[in-house]
């Protein structure tokens, strides 16, 4: 069972790949958000040359050989790309076992706990308690996530004041019986973030997220220790070594892996591994309701060591359009829970007219794109 051709369907934020096989297997996969472009780019330059004529079953010996034959690139783009590929040969393994990619990988529960996650900073405190406590009203979330500090802020915050407001903003709105979550960006120095972090333990948040540059690894190690809440990171990481690492000198104490980021499924299941040798909880980065959502409450739905909730972003179509209308059916919150129904595959539809729109390219056995 070979695969036979790579396609790319790709507008500037969401790549789309299908692979098919010899068989008459058709797989979709996504490549990570933004930039697609160039990620399509390097899926036909560097990825489809590899992996067309190898067996579609094999996804580790395909993970192998695409990262040993381009082991001069260890970078972002990648990747970004390969996740495409891995994530459309998950979609076939399953299907071919007609079961979901969750089942497939050893679970099967109806729907996975999310926390509500804000990507906003520019919001006030006052307006972001106001939509937080309305979502909480309308889909009974029990988990929230928030934005404190500066991205990259050097100890600089938002603006003056905005971080101590917050927090008390939004303990205040929602009350004492949710869990709050909070999310630096890399916003601080060790000293900073310690101070920060003894305000978020009086207002009982539960969980700071890359409070220090997270190619820092020292000082947020540094910040785990001085903390008694959880510290979690590592979204933007993709190297085994840094994983290795990470784990094991317990720099945080959560690990936030992201699948489209990682490669695909293949290798964050490696990092969900080593994590669960240590005892630490996974608890995937999903950062929009493309794909990679998806995915995320597949492979938490079976590992062994998920966190207590998957993130699930509360940004609509007004703060990113394109999201629209790429796949059906649409994600849905009961109860703070993400439905997850078990059809073959990734179990998702994915749209005509979407793909009408796209850039397509396809390599294929025997071609250049
Ligand atoms: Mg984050």
């Amino acid at each position: 069972m070979k695969i036979i051709s790579v396609e790319t369907f790709t507008n500037e934020y969401v790549g789309l790949v299908r692979l098919r096989t010899d068989e008459g297997d058709e797989g979709w996969g996504q490549t990570s958000t933004y930039n697609s472009e160039i990620t399509a780019q390097v899926v036909h330059l560097q990825i489809a040359p590899h992996v067309l004529g190898m067996s579609a079953l094999d996804i580790s010996e395909v993970n192998r050989e695409v990262l040993e034959r381009e082991h001069k690139f260890p970078g972002t783009y990648l990747y970004r790309a390969l996740c495409g590929v891995d994530t459309a040969l998950w979609d076939i393994k399953a299907k071919r076992a007609n079961k979901s990619v969750c089942q497939l990988l050893g679970g099967s529960p109806s729907s996975v706990p999310v926390y509500a996650s804000s990507m906003q900073r520019e919001i006030s405190p006052e307006a972001e308690a106001e939509r937080l406590l309305m979502l909480k009203e309308a889909d009974g979330y029990f988990a929230f996530k928030f934005r404190i500090g500066r991205e990259c802020g050097h100890d600089i915050d938002q603006w003056p004041g905005r971080t101590e407001s917050i927090i008390k903003e939004v303990r205040k709105t929602l009350g004492d019986e949710v869990s709050l979550l909070v999310d630096a960006n890399s916003a601080y120095s060790p000293k900073k973030a310690i101070e920060v972090g003894h305000m978020l333990e009086d207002y009982g948040v539960s969980h700071f997220e890359e409070p220090c540059p997270y190619w820092e690894p020292d000082w947020t190690r540094q910040v785990s220790e001085a903390l008694d809440i959880d510290v979690s990171g590592g979204e933007q990481d993709n190297d085994m070594r840094v994983w290795r690492h990470m784990i094991d000198t317990r720099v945080v104490d959560i690990v936030q892996p992201d699948i489209c980021y990682m490669g695909g499924i293949t290798r964050t299941l490696e990092v969900a591994k080593l994590a669960e040798k240590k005892g630490i909880p996974v608890t995937l980065h999903a950062a929009n309701l493309s794909l990679v959502t998806l995915f995320s409450a597949h492979l938490m739905g079976s590992i062994k060591n998920p966190g207590k909730y998957l993130e699930f972003s509360i940004e609509g179509l007004d703060y990113y359009p394109w999201q629209d209308n790429i796949f059906s059916p649409d994600f849905k919150i009961v109860d703070g829970h993400l439905e997850l129904p078990h059809k073959p595959g990734w179990g998702a539809e994915i749209n005509q007219e979407w793909l009408s729109l796209a850039n397509y390219q396809v390599s294929y056995t025997g071609s250049r794109f």
